[in-house]
């Protein structure tokens, strides 16, 4: 799969700020650190596309880049209530979003906020993808640690109980590229139905 143009748009800060062209829209979404950033930048190859931090305190706009002819949104989702607020509003009302991709954190357990993230699109039938980040992170913890592999299927498990089904989903590393023509693949498809 080929990316020809990919360049970052604007930030938003409202549903209607958001850009009007009607391309078809995915969405990225996920806590700090999850690796929104990181995968954008594998999607495009480039190294410096979005820019991965990890500063504290990140804007919290939903950043629109064009990638070929459709559009990625990228935004993180928090617990502050303002800000899910208007991704909420976002995702409720933006009438080109083809489906939210919701990163999972691969090398770690189930986080509560995931789970209620991924039961609220559920609830009000925006389709989504799983997108599980970070599978590459191959070592055992102490502790109990779990490899990602294990971690993706607790999480399908817990989803499972409560949708009596699981969305479409791809594991990802954005360090060996795993998952990237799955990705691109899957967004073609999407976007033909
Ligand atoms: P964002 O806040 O969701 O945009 O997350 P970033 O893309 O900035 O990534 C947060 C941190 O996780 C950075 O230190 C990345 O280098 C690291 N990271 C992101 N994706 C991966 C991945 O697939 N594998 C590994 N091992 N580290 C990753």
């Amino acid at each position: 799969a080929q990316v020809v143009q990919a360049e970052f748009v604007k930030s938003s800060v409202t549903t209607e700020d958001c850009p009007s062209d009607g391309f078809p829209e995915f969405a990225l979404v996920g806590r700090s650190n999850v690796g929104k950033s990181s995968l954008l930048n594998s999607l495009v190859r480039r190294k410096k596309l979005a820019l991965t931090s990890k500063k504290p305190g990140k804007t919290q706009c939903i950043n629109h880049f064009r990638i070929n002819d459709s559009w990625f949104a990228a935004a993180p989702h928090e617990l502050r209530t303002d800000w899910d607020k208007f991704t909420k509003d976002y995702f409720l009302n933006r009438s080109t979003l083809v489906s939210v991709f919701l990163l999972i954190d691969a090398s770690i357990p189930a986080k509560k906020i995931d789970l209620e993230y991924a039961s609220w699109l559920g609830q009000n039938q925006i389709p989504m993808t799983l997108i599980f980040t970070k599978c590459d992170k191959r070592k055992k913890r102490k502790n109990g640690g779990k490899r990602p592999e294990e971690n993706v299927l607790d999480f399908q498990d817990l989803i499972r109980d409560f949708f009596q089904t699981v969305p479409p989903w791809i594991m990802t590393s954005s360090v060996t590229n795993q998952g990237r023509d799955e990705i691109l693949l899957h967004m073609a498809q999407l976007r033909n139905y």
